[in-house]
């Protein structure tokens, strides 16, 4: 279990890590709070982080009511200013209007910070069982391009067109962070998942740039997974992967595939890497509006993905002692959420979590 999530704590080889003199000294942090089951998952964090005396003080930034004209969108500028300086952060979901309104927030994010790698690991946990129980793979998704750029038009009436935009700068960065990841985590094998076969330009540069890097790396296995494939492979034998690299929107969709081989999206955590070291860490789950204000939600996943951000800060005896806390909690069955079939609200599942600290 000590392997969940310790290898979100690396860094590209370009990126020097944030190195603390002083453990007593408190952080700072930027933390989104964000929207549907947000803020009450994101108190589950601060108190545990409280409960566990974690040196780390919060920023806290809502996503506003109105257009920032300063950023062109729903995020204030001093949210983003505040975690360029900071380079470290914890974000709740953010929601986005379906098929109108404002540009995702989450996009805005990722492009305005440039969060070009989004790191997800899916491990089974010990004590939680669902049909596997040895699933340990990384899903490593490029996150500023692809079907994600928010380019789309009405061509004529009746005909919209929405662009995919794969790029050999963005492609080899993506690649090489996932290589780099394979080895420096002691993995053996990097799949690139794929539709080159119809997609043959974009999907078929996003191979090109994965070939050239593999070429660097030759201790590593490579190979190349095309899309639909790879889901009936994941399903019948997730064992069959290790590192997964891919673009963007085939990284949304496999991540959550992932998050229903361990049992579900309550559980997985995921950190977004961007250049000059910034780690915003976040679920891979949504607002879940189904479940909003009922103090229901499973805050597991992020509180995983704040124990990423702990590692990546190198405070790693806190990050081993909350991680561990939350997987006895679990395995001990007594304190589970609806989630995981248990009948815990979401606060007495973080007071349990506080209790096994
Ligand atoms: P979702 O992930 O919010 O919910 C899918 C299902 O999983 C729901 O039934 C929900 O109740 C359940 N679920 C999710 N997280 C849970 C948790 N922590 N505990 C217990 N159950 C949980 O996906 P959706 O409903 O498709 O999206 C809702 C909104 O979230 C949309 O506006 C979408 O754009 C946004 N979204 C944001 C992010 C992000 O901020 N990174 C990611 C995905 C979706």
């Amino acid at each position: 279990s000590n392997r969940i999530l310790s290898s979100l704590s690396s860094q590209p080889s370009a990126v020097t890590p944030r190195v603390f003199s002083s453990a007593t000294a408190p952080i700072q942090a930027t933390l989104f709070p964000g929207d549907g089951i947000g803020p009450e998952i994101a108190e589950s964090v601060k108190q545990v982080f409280r409960a566990a005396e974690v040196p780390i003080e919060w920023e806290e930034h809502y996503v506003g009511d109105q257009m920032d004209p300063r950023t062109q969108s729903f995020l204030t500028w001093e949210s983003l200013e505040s975690v360029r300086r900071n380079r470290v952060g914890l974000k709740g979901p953010m929601a986005t209007p379906i098929g109108k309104g404002h540009r995702s927030l989450n996009l805005t994010l990722r492009k305005e910070l440039n969060l070009y790698a989004n790191v997800r690991p899916c491990n089974s946990l010990p004590g939680y069982k669902t049909r596997y129980d040895d699933v340990n793979l990384i899903t490593i998704r490029e996150n500023t391009e692809g079907e994600y750029s928010g380019l789309e038009h009405q061509v004529v009436r009746g005909v919209v067109e929405s662009l995919k935009i794969i790029t050999r700068q963005a492609s080899l960065r993506v690649a090489e962070y996932a290589f780099h990841y394979a080895k420096t985590h002691g993995r053996e094998r990097v799949s690139a998942i794929h539709k080159a076969n119809i997609m043959q330009k974009t999907d078929g540069l996003f191979l090109k740039c994965c070939r050239e890097v593999a070429e660097k790396y030759p201790d590593i296995t490579y190979e190349e997974v095309v899309i639909d494939n790879c889901c009936m492979m994941l399903v019948k034998n997730p064992a069959l992967f290790d590192v997964l690299v891919m673009p963007n929107l085939y990284g949304d969709i496999i991540s959550d595939l992932c998050a229903g081989l361990v049992g579900g999206l309550g559980l997985t955590p995921s950190c977004n890497i961007g250049e000059g070291g910034i780690a915003l860490a976040e679920a891979v789950h949504g607002s879940a509006p189904d479940i909003a204000g009922k103090n229901m939600a499973n805050p597991t996943a992020l509180l995983l993905s704040a124990v990423a951000m702990l590692r990546h800060l190198e405070l790693h005896d806190k990050a081993e002692r909350i991680q561990n806390a939350i997987l006895n909690t679990i395995a001990e069955g007594k304190y589970r959420t609806a989630d995981l079939g248990g009948k815990s609200t979401t606060t007495d599942f973080t007071k349990a979590i506080c209790d096994h600290l």
